[in-house]
């Protein structure tokens, strides 16, 4: 028992357990009640659980040969020399590409993200542990976080901020050889900035996440990573200093030596200074030199279409920072350093200093994530034909991490154990019959209704209403209406409230009693940003009138554990961002290995995606560029209410004798063979690393 016990440790204490449906199910049915209150996090759920108990519900359960057996995979997974990398290069145990991001998504629990970039970050590290890329990744441990959204009686969102116990949670500090815990230090003004270290294991991956909560520190700067994307321009710059600068230092610290550097959003950009440091120190040369040779191995991904998207700060706090950095560890004058953020090839910032300047200026590989949007880039930014120019590579997603657990089961059962390594398997998945592929639907979409009703009662519960309420509860939604999806951060280019601008006409579409539809919405918008709350207002408004509480939900404090049992059981994944603002966008792809379909503006990696037997596209107006936000609103929405009534309703409702809608099992086939393969971070992965990562000598 003892050794069962240890194996769930190691396991619990690798994040190969966040891609693991298995072991979500084991900790279910050792204890439901203890599983949710964790979190879902093993490592607080093993400390917490008693001893005796675990092992007899083991034994009851006879769960002692899948934890055997899950062990047993996991160690052949992290152990194998068998992966994409070493058998196309060749064998290393050493990393040699350092990626760098100020978030993280891996977990319910990791509150290290706030949306779309910190899942892609997250998504990247599980398929270079998959590929077995040497990489290394550093990130910020934030002590709070992004916040927990409450909606509040008056239907609005507010902001909890909750502390996390790193302790009890999948990380461990990095020590010394006495046991200390492993610090470095950055010079600001008048003082020292300290930091220590987490390791968090992702497969094969180790991620090194900073956290300046110790001792050394003055209350200030002990608050440097409390909360993500909190905080004034001044605390954002000391994130951003301890990400880049404090990044290069951890890898020196802990003596790896990486060759490439992969600066993921301009955040940790300023490791571009420190690398030039280093490098002059070595080699005893000058800043120019110097910094013509990093140049050839640092990578930028850029995120944004828009300027207003980037970090910006005033010269004066730059210089404060900077000043004598220029001068005294690049030895040069701070106008010649202020000009890396200053100017691009003659574009000019006026006052301030852009991060993305800086990223471009030092990056000979950079890229936007969809087609789409690294055209925009190369306009955006117009780099002279002298230069490498802006490449794109298409961001995805890690399938494993968002299929869910009934999708899988039925992949095992037609396919195997080891299904996800079959040739072509998109392609045979999609050539299930009909029966098989609308049972994955139904089974999905089935399981998310009662997830949705559990989490109402439980917050009914919590806020002692009465029994009414709960009865109420365990009737929302139907388990065999069209279900459409709308999550995502609620920023307001998103446009979360596009679906309810002509209202009576989307009352008509949920008062029809024989063709049912409900939606599901779910998002948190920055804690600064009214125009997106407001949208979260209207939504919740319009939910709770009479009528529609049975077809709206809003289900409050979106996170990985909502995002993957929204994308799992929503047939219809709707995406109505004002274009080109949505870069790629990724919750879209996260839907297609469940058997959902996307209804989306073409942006993004929708350009890419669509075609007539994928999904469907929400039509934009021929004078675009010309017509105004009203204008656009008004053909847009028309065109989503048309698709809706004209195509998407009478194609879910067509049944034929079996009750199957065929036409419908068939959009399936098409979205599954055509997108899956592609929408993937091991694809984009693969990309990275023969485009960008070995391209680095
Ligand atoms: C995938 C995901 C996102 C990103 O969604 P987009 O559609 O790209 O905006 C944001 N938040 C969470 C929790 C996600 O899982």
């Amino acid at each position: 028992m003892q050794e069962i016990l240890n194996q769930l440790k190691e396991l619990s204490n690798n994040l190969y357990w966040t891609w693991n449906n298995d072991f979500h199910e084991i900790m279910e049915e050792i204890n439901k009640d203890y599983w949710k209150w964790s979190s879902k996090n093993p490592v607080k759920f093993l400390n917490a659980i008693d001893k005796e108990y675990l092992f007899e519900t083991i034994e009851k359960r006879n769960l002692r040969y899948r934890i055997h057996n899950l062990y047993r995979d996991y160690r052949k997974y992290i152990t194998s020399r068998e992966t994409y990398f070493e058998k196309k290069y060749y064998k290393t145990d050493k990393p040699e590409i350092c990626y760098l991001s100020a978030e993280y998504g891996l977990a319910k629990s990791l509150r290290f993200y706030s949306g779309g970039l910190g899942t892609l970050s997250g998504d990247h590290l599980k398929s270079a542990s998959d590929l077995g890329i040497p990489l290394v990744a550093v990130g910020l441990a934030y002590s709070y976080g992004y916040f927990r959204q409450v909606i509040t009686d008056d239907n609005r969102q507010s902001e909890l901020y909750e502390l996390s116990d790193f302790d009890s949670m999948p990380m461990r500090l990095v020590l010394d050889e006495e046991y200390r815990p492993v610090k470095i230090t950055i010079d600001l003004p008048g003082r020292k900035l300290y930091a220590q270290i987490w390791q968090l294991n992702v497969g094969r991956i180790k991620l090194y996440m900073l956290d300046t909560f110790v001792d050394e520190n003055n209350v200030d700067d002990k608050r440097v990573t409390d909360i993500l994307y909190g905080g004034e321009a001044e605390k954002r710059i000391l994130q951003e200093i301890l990400l880049g600068i404090g990044g290069m230092k951890v890898l020196e610290a802990l003596g790896i030596e990486a060759k490439a550097f992969h600066i993921n959003e301009g955040h940790s950009a300023f490791l571009t200074f420190e690398r030039i440091k280093n490098t002059m120190n070595r080699h005893n040369i000058g800043f120019k030199e110097a910094k013509d040779l990093c140049y050839y191995s640092n990578i930028f991904t850029t995120h944004t279409p828009v300027p207003a998207g980037i970090d910006i700060f005033p010269k004066w706090m730059f210089e404060k920072y900077f000043g004598a950095y220029a001068v005294e560890d690049l030895k040069i004058d701070f106008n010649r350093l202020f000009e890396e953020g200053n100017n691009l090839y003659g574009q000019s910032m006026g006052d301030n200093f852009n991060m993305a300047y800086l990223a471009i200026n030092n990056s000979n590989f950079i890229n936007g994530v969809s087609k789409l949007h690294g055209e925009i880039s190369r306009k955006m930014w117009a780099l002279p034909e002298s230069r490498s120019q802006i490449d794109s590579i298409t961001n995805g997603v890690h399938t494993k991490t968002y299929l869910s657990g009934v999708s899988e089961k039925i992949y095992r059962k037609n396919f195997g154990n080891d299904w996800i390594d079959v040739d072509n398997i998109w392609k045979k998945i999609s050539e299930l019959p009909d029966e098989t592929l609308w049972s994955l639907r139904n089974k999905n979409r089935k399981k998310l209704v009662g997830f949705v009703r559990e989490r109402i009662i439980d917050s009914v519960r919590i806020h002692h209403e009465s029994e009414d309420k709960i009865a109420e509860a365990q009737n929302l939604l139907d388990d065999s209406a069209l279900t459409i999806g709308f999550a995502r951060r609620f920023a307001t280019y998103k446009r979360g409230t596009l679906v309810l601008r002509d209202l009576e006409r989307l009352q008509k579409i949920l008062e029809d009693k024989k063709r049912k539809v409900q939606f599901i919405f779910s998002g948190k918008a920055h804690p600064k940003d009214d125009g997106g709350k407001n949208f979260i207002h209207e939504i919740l408004k319009f939910a709770n009138r009479n009528g529609f509480k049975n077809n709206i939900i809003f289900l409050d404090n979106y996170d990985m554990e909502v995002a993957k049992r929204l994308v799992s059981g929503c047939d219809v994944w709707l995406n109505n961002p004002r274009k080109p603002l949505e870069a790629s966008g990724t919750s879209g792809m996260k839907v297609i290995a469940n058997g959902g379909l996307n209804l989306s503006i073409l942006d993004g990696w929708w350009v890419e995606g669509y075609q007539k037997n994928t999904g469907w596209e929400i039509a934009s107006p021929e004078n675009y560029d010309s017509a105004s936000d009203e204008e656009v609103n008004e053909f847009e929405s028309k065109s989503l209410y048309d698709t809706l009534e004209n195509e998407i309703i009478p194609m879910f409702y067509e049944r034929d004798e079996k009750g199957i809608p065929v036409n419908w099992v068939n959009m399936m086939r098409g979205s599954i063979s055509m997108l899956t393969p592609e929408f993937n971070t091991g694809r984009m992965v693969k990309e990275y690393h023969e485009k960008f990562y070995s391209k680095v000598r």
